[in-house]
């Protein structure tokens, strides 16, 4: 059964993490240690970038059928690229993309990337939180669709096993499972692997951790690949699980992909929060969803 409400709670978050983590890139770093210790925020517009351009086909295709279908969420994803592709795309997913989008199919384009490796970049997990709100009932269907809804764009199984992870915290979200239990939940699901491994680290380091700390362990995405990003993000939204606004400081403050360690933050948390609790300011500032 699919939790529509959920997965649209969870959507809401990821678009609201990427508009916020996306305006703190181009500022001197002494401007943004001072405005997070001051819990000052930009002046909006805040504008929403290829996570969320990614994540509302998924969305769509998951509450619409309850399952990813691969081929479909290829096209669906090139269209939306091609309809606007100035959504600041990582580089690879330009030339993926427009080659999907020219009638190549998705599983050679995506195989021959990176010397034919495929790409492990955190593109796959980035979009896919709604996908684990949606079906959290099942977290065995969560995994087998996260899976699916990478592959069409990220081969390397790094990537794929992000995507899980992200897509297993968001159903444990919306589980309302204890924080203090969903690091073990995530780990428990995700396949072995270096995303794996920098779980367990986090999850030995513990949730009183300082955030520095642990981004200097398992990275928080400056490499943009998913054993960089998705550890620190799991971390960030399990550490702070029912205060979305608090998360996404915490999430900010060592660096790295904002846009993205925010969506995925978002995305987890406000499975089972919504956007209660932050401040209309915020709401205000964000480009709002076409849908
Ligand atoms: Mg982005």
């Amino acid at each position: 059964m699919i939790d529509r409400v959920a997965a649209r709670r969870s959507l809401d978050g990821l678009a609201l993490g990427d508009c916020f983590g996306e305006t703190w890139f181009f500022r001197p770093a002494g401007q943004v240690a001072w405005m997070t210790a001051e819990r000052l925020v930009p002046q909006g517009p805040w504008r929403w970038t290829d996570d969320t351009a990614m994540a509302l086909p998924l969305f769509d295709m998951v509450t619409r059928h309850g399952a990813v279908r691969p081929d479909d969420l290829a096209r669906r994803f090139a269209e939306t690229y091609a309809e606007d592709p100035h959504r600041n795309y990582g580089a690879g997913m330009h030339d993926v993309l427009r080659a999907i989008g020219a009638g190549e199919p998705w599983p050679e384009v995506t195989r021959r990337q990176f010397d034919g490796q495929g790409s492990w970049g955190n593109g796959a997990a980035m979009r896919v939180a709604p996908l684990g709100a949606g079906l959290a009932d099942d977290l065995d269907l969560v995994v087998e669709q996260a899976a699916l809804s990478a592959k069409v764009t990220h081969a390397h199984p790094e990537a794929v096993a992000g995507a899980v992870a992200v897509a297993v915290a968001a159903a444990c979200s919306a589980r309302a499972t204890p924080a203090d239990r969903l690091l073990a939940e995530v780990v428990a699901h995700t396949p072995d692997g270096e995303v794996a491994d920098r779980l367990r680290r986090v999850a030995e380091l513990g949730l009183a951790a300082e955030p520095g700390r642990v981004a200097d362990e398992v990275g928080c995405g400056a490499m943009i690949s998913a054993p960089d990003t998705v550890p620190y993000a799991v971390w960030c939204a399990a550490r702070h699980l029912d205060d979305l606004t608090e998360a996404l400081w915490t999430t900010v403050g060592p660096g790295g992909d904002l846009d993205t360690t925010c969506a995925i933050v978002g995305g987890i948390i406000a499975a089972r929060t919504g956007l209660a609790g932050v401040p209309a300011q915020w709401l205000d500032a964000c480009e709002p969803l076409p849908i």
